[in-house]
């Protein structure tokens, strides 16, 4: 953020405000964690501030301190649709177009707030009044930590948001290995355990609370998983019969597809689950190194991300798509043989 825009910041958040912060649809670790930090921070000063997320979020998050108070637009629809109405201020954390938030995108479209994005995904949209973007922050919590340091206030720094944004630092690097970790990133996870943040136990609370059902639906992930060693990559398909047959809840694919990248020599890991009440085949995309998924899903998979974490969709069936994805594959032969 520049001066001018913390500037601005300040005098926004001088003046009584009715503010709302959203996440993207399907949110994470770092959505959920960034938002509730941030709702910390804003209470501390006195300002009214409430989250709405476009959709629930998995049970591996709702421990985090103040979870409970977040709105569900799909569950709580009249309620948040009322305070959205109110809302002077809206912070948009986590993702780069209003095109994330799902349903919550028609109401946000033509409405009269000042927008305040916070966000490390690329290509950012330009809706906002203050746009701190930043492609190279490991996470959205790192991001809110800075904002609260560029206003000045870390002396308000609680138990609470340190345990937040820690989570989503820690979900969104994969436990501090990304590239995106950077020295930066330590000492700012250092801050947070000195202001409370209790790492074991947040990592003991995100990891180690699976159900048996979840480690045998990993089991049937990792059989499915194909190699295509032409192209130093893997992937991997779920069913929506293959999730049912395991008590699927949201959140339980989450990291599967990592696995494809700790073979030996795979740079390109990939794993399509099909949604039947959506329609639709969710994909996520992670790499290695310099093979960028970002464009790879926003060229083929209606999607985006980063550079080595990605999600899309598709349209047609499980079988068509992954048909779809070994054609489109062969184009990018010598990228994905470095
Ligand atoms: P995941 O594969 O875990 O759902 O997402 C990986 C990264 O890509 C996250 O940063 C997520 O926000 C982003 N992402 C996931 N799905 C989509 C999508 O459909 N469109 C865009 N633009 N980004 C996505
Ligand atoms: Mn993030």
């Amino acid at each position: 953020m520049n001066l001018e825009d913390i500037t601005t910041i300040k005098s926004i958040l001088s003046q009584p405000q009715k503010i709302v912060i959203i996440p993207h649809k399907n949110p994470d670790g770092d959505a959920i964690g960034s938002c509730l930090g941030l709702l910390g921070f804003l209470k501390g000063k006195g300002l009214e501030a409430t989250i709405i997320s476009p959709n629930d979020y998995p049970k591996f998050l709702k421990w985090m301190p103040g979870s409970d108070a977040v709105l569900n637009f799909e569950k709580e629809n009249s309620q948040s649709k009322k305070i959205l109405e109110e809302a002077t201020v809206i912070f948009t954390l986590d993702f780069n177009d209003l095109s994330r938030t799902g349903q919550l995108e028609a109401f946000l479209k033509d409405k009269k707030a000042d927008f305040i994005m916070i966000d490390h995904h690329q290509q950012p949209g330009n809706y906002a009044r203050v746009a701190y973007s930043d492609v190279s922050m490991s996470s959205t919590c790192e991001m809110v930590y800075n904002f609260i340091e560029y206003l000045g206030e870390l002396n308000s720094m609680t138990k609470a948001i340190a345990t937040n944004l820690y989570t989503g630092i820690m979900t969104d690097t994969g436990s501090f290995k990304y590239r995106s970790t950077s020295s930066r990133t330590h000492r700012v996870v250092a801050d947070l355990i000195d202001n409370g943040a209790e790492n074991m136990m947040i990592h003991q609370n995100i990891y180690d609370n699976n159900a048996p059902a979840r480690l045998h639906l990993l089991g049937v992930a990792l059989s499915n998983m194909v190699i295509l060693s032409e192209y130093n990559t893997a992937y991997i398909t779920l069913t929506q019969e293959e999730l049912d047959a395991h008590d699927y809840k949201k959140g339980d694919t989450e990291g599967f597809v990592n696995y494809g990248l700790t073979l030996e020599g795979i740079i390109f890991a990939v794993i399509f689950i099909e949604n039947r009440e959506e329609g639709i085949i969710k994909i996520s995309f992670r790499s290695v190194g310099d093979f960028s998924v970002n464009e790879f899903a926003r060229n083929h998979f209606n999607g985006g991300g980063h550079d080595n974490a990605a999600g899309g969709r598709s349209e047609i069936s499980i079988e068509e798509t992954i048909e779809q994805f070994k054609t489109i594959l062969k184009a990018y032969k010598s990228q994905l043989n470095p």
